[in-house]
């Protein structure tokens, strides 16, 4: 069993408490890289997670609302809670997510980034008075906090999705109810554990429940104090979400599904683009929503750059991320792995070619998936067009640049995309017509706190990072004074 200082309850955190479970029900959490169970979290009831909602409610302020100064402090303190205790979070990151340590850690860092950008920034959500004086008034403009929020977080960032959603939750003074991924609680009860020692935040304004996603999910969706969700996962769930919520017009942010093209023409530079996706698609062991999934490269440099890649996939390491400086962990349970399988199994039916990995037949028997290189893909096989979430690296051939746009935009997702070629005129016009949130161009770099990051089409609604994501808490209510 996993022990840690910020480990001591198990539990849910309600209204400034840490809560169990009336009955004593917990649910097993494993380390994926060695399949033992490492802790048992407790999983909150219906009734538990409703009074988490009150707690919330309770927490709220509107007629004399928590000042811009407290809540600067409340972002500060856990950006420095995050800094000081960097190792132990990230330890505990990587033993029930399987990431590399060093990644695990990094994504600390990066979860403290976006306090420490929204606490910078928080002065915009100040009032303001308009310039102009329409119909004889004075117009000001405040942001209201919107109420009691629910947010609903994946496995595959278990720092990283929560930092995104509380620190702009807290700048707008918004109460909320927090449920992590079922796989990846302890990294939330680690960040609960710091907030309760090292801020002083208002019983109430957070509040953990962690168990079955449909007790919990139902509860936020039905309750009218429960005003907004912010989800971050599947597309799928965040469909049921969207139904689940119409009835009663709740503001929704989803952050959901990806699958990105990553594009290659003839004139860019291989091995800059090799190294970037190497570095893009193996990060959390390509389960990351903005993981490239098709590569699309021109059929003149396809051969070059796909020895590249071998060279490079060849040199990685898998194993315990715990251990040592491995490139790649585990995936994250069996389904994960099932589906990386399958994808490469229908590839290979359907006419690839293996260029670097295992062939299926060859692979183990444990979570630990090879990096794995095919290509001669097309869009008929799975793994152009689902989102893999594993570390297949799916190359297909491509002649013009029109025809890699409309190939890149063959999906329902938008979420981010990459091109890299030496042409700026040519890098501005494909970022254009690809309908993906996020555009790098020679760069396969994702998220970052300080610029906005979301999906277009069934990769979402909304932003994270930046100044639109710091108003994704706030509604704009307006106050023309006659005289
Ligand atoms: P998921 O199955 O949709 O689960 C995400 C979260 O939703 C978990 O906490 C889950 O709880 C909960 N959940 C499931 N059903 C629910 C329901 N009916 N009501 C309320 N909550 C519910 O996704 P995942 O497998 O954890 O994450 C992988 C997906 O997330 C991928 O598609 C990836 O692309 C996407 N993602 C997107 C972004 C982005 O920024 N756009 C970032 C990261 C990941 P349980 O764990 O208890 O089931």
């Amino acid at each position: 069993m996993i022990e840690s200082p910020l480990l001591e309850k198990m539990t849910g955190y309600i209204g400034g408490r840490w809560t169990d479970n009336a009955q004593g029900h917990t649910f097993d959490v494993y380390n994926p890289a060695t399949g033992k169970v490492i802790a048992q979290a407790a999983s909150m009831t219906e009734d538990e997670v409703k009074a988490a909602v009150a707690a919330g409610k309770s927490a709220l302020r509107l007629t004399s609302p928590y000042s811009i100064e407290t809540r600067r402090k409340w972002l500060e303190d856990i950006r420095d809670a995050l800094k000081a205790n960097k190792e132990e979070v990230g330890r505990i990151l990587c033993m029930e997510h399987g990431k590399p340590l060093h990644e695990a850690q990094g994504e600390v860092d990066y979860a403290a980034g976006f306090f420490d950008y929204c606490s910078k920034h928080i002065q915009a959500l100040d009032a303001h008075t308009i310039p102009e004086k329409p119909k004889d008034c004075t117009w000001t403009v405040h942001y209201r906090p919107i109420g009691v929020a629910g947010l609903i977080t994946p496995w595959n960032f278990p720092i990283g999705m929560i930092a995104k959603k509380l620190s702009a939750a807290l700048a707008a003074g918004c109460p909320s109810v927090i449920k992590p991924a079922s796989e990846t609680p302890l990294t939330m009860i680690a960040l609960f554990s710091l907030m309760d020692k090292h801020t002083d935040l208002p019983d109430g304004m957070v509040n953990l429940v962690m168990g079955k996603a449909s007790v919990i999910g139902k509860v936020l969706c039905e309750s009218p104090d429960v005003p907004m969700l912010s989800f971050t996962g599947s597309t799928e769930v965040g469909r049921k979400l969207i139904l689940d919520t119409a009835e009663q017009v709740k503001k929704l942010a989803l952050e959901l599904g990806g699958n990105a093209p990553f594009i290659v023409f003839d004139d860019a530079d291989l091995d800059a683009a090799a190294d970037n996706l190497i570095a893009n698609k193996f990060r959390g062991g390509g389960q990351t929503c903005v993981c490239a999934n098709r590569i699309f490269v021109h059929e003149k440099v396809a051969d070059a750059f796909g020895e590249k890649l071998a060279e490079r996939v060849n040199k990685m390491t898998v194993g315990d991320g715990i251990n040592g400086d491995v490139d790649l962990g585990p995936l994250i349970n069996q389904a994960g792995y099932d589906k990386v399988k399958r994808h490469v199994e229908d590839a290979l039916e359907k006419g690839a070619s293996l260029v670097a990995g295992k062939k299926p037949e060859e692979l183990g028997d444990d979570l630990f998936f090879p990096p794995t290189v095919v290509t001669g893909v097309n869009r008929d096989m799975c793994c152009y067009r689902e989102e893999t979430f594993g570390p297949l690296v799916p190359m297909a051939l491509f002649r013009t640049e029109e025809e890699v746009i409309d190939a890149g935009n063959d999906t329902e997702f938008g979420l981010a995309s990459y091109v890299f070629t030496g042409d700026a005129e040519r890098a501005q016009r494909v970022a254009a017509g690809l309908r993906f949130g996020h555009c790098g161009w020679n760069t396969g770099t994702g998220p970052t706190p300080e610029a906005p990051f979301g999906g277009m089409k069934a990769s979402g609604i909304g932003r994270e990072g930046g100044l639109e994501g710091l108003f994704e808490f706030v509604e704009a209510q307006t106050v023309p004074r006659g005289f």
